[in-house]
């Protein structure tokens, strides 16, 4: 089959070959035809060597969407045929540790990335256990079925770990960004008030009922808007170049949640400004099994994330260079079939 391979580290050394082996389908695993795979940071980490990936020869790609081309002979779901379109969980988990007993497959003790800890999807076909496999609706787009399992699942699962509630001020930094476009419209879900940060003008479209432009000035914006009580949430998925914003804007009791650093993570924090108002600082690692479910079966009516660039597999170091583009302006999709 045809596959994006490298054999050490570094993105000069990620070729597209096609003599690439099948991969071997296990009795409880799915064989998948790839579709389309959304491209990430996460994907750029991984070929460049920050994040180390096994097995070598490694085949990258976390975000991956297609269709069943084989079942294994002990797979028992008897609703699964092939043809039928699935998306991957992104997050291998043994469903055996206390993590995983207590629901909390992504953080599995002895789990990890699919494309980091197994091959990726950057391939014509992938082999995956069953039990990360997730049949979507046959009218699902594509373009969304590629962005379900990482980028909507981290902002939905975002939110829950947040705790986000009716009527509550909400404040989205990267609105405009991939996991941005998705949180406005699941806090809308949740009955939350909407801030949006970004300079984008399309980004009105995902539903905000507030949107912020000038970076220099969300503080005072967020104080206007909340009648200085500010922000009950506040999500940030950028890092450290937003993060005293983020910080000077959580209300008293509020919480601040982060997901990404992508501008960087040694932030800094005044601990006094912290319990003083007492803010809750929570991480959130991408979504359960359970919530990509829930995920594809509330999916009806959401809009899809706006696409900025898409690459065919034989231009996959483009795709990945797009990653840190200064026009980047949406997500980067790669199209495998
Ligand atoms: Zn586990």
């Amino acid at each position: 089959m045809k596959a994006a391979i490298f054999e050490k580290p570094g993105l000069d050394n990620l070729k597209v070959v096609d003599n690439v082996e099948l991969p071997n389908v296990g009795d409880h695993d799915i064989l998948i035809k790839v579709h389309q795979c959304g491209v990430n940071p996460i994907d750029y980490k991984i070929i460049s060597g920050l994040v180390p990936a096994k097995p070598m020869p490694h085949i990258p790609g976390c975000e991956i969407s297609g269709t069943i081309e084989k079942i294994g002979s002990h797979v028992v779901d008897d609703s699964l045929s092939k043809g039928d379109k699935v998306v991957v969980h992104s997050r291998l988990s043994d469903g055996t540790c206390d993590m995983c007993l207590n629901g909390l497959d992504m953080l599995c003790r002895n789990g990890g990335i699919i494309g980091a800890i197994t091959n990726g999807g950057f391939a014509e076909y992938i082999a995956i256990p069953q039990r990360s496999v997730f049949k979507i609706p046959e009218k699902m787009e594509w373009d969304m079925a590629a962005s379900l399992p990482v980028t909507t699942l981290t902002s939905f699962h975002a939110l829950k770990e947040a705790s986000l509630k009716f009527n509550e001020y909400i404040l989205i930094f990267g609105a405009s960004g991939n996991t941005g476009m998705m949180a406005i419209q699941f806090a809308k879900r949740m009955g939350a008030k909407v801030i949006a940060v970004s300079k984008h003008e399309w980004i009105k479209d995902f539903g905000a009922d507030y949107i912020i432009r000038e970076y220099d000035k969300v503080v005072e914006k967020v104080k206007e808007i909340t009648n200085g009580k500010m922000a009950d949430v506040v999500l940030n998925s950028v890092g450290i170049e937003t993060w005293d914003n983020s910080f000077n804007c959580v209300g008293t009791n509020g919480r601040l949640v982060s997901f990404g650093g992508l501008t960087g993570s040694d932030v800094k924090i005044n601990v006094q400004s912290l319990y003083q108002r007492q803010v809750k600082l929570i991480g959130s690692n991408g979504g359960t099994l359970g919530e990509i479910q829930e995920l594809i079966d509330i999916s009806e009516g959401l809009k899809k994330t706006k696409t900025w660039k898409r690459f065919k597999l034989d231009e996959i170091k483009e795709a990945i260079k797009s990653l840190s583009s200064k026009e980047r302006d949406g997500r980067i999709l790669l199209e495998i079939d």
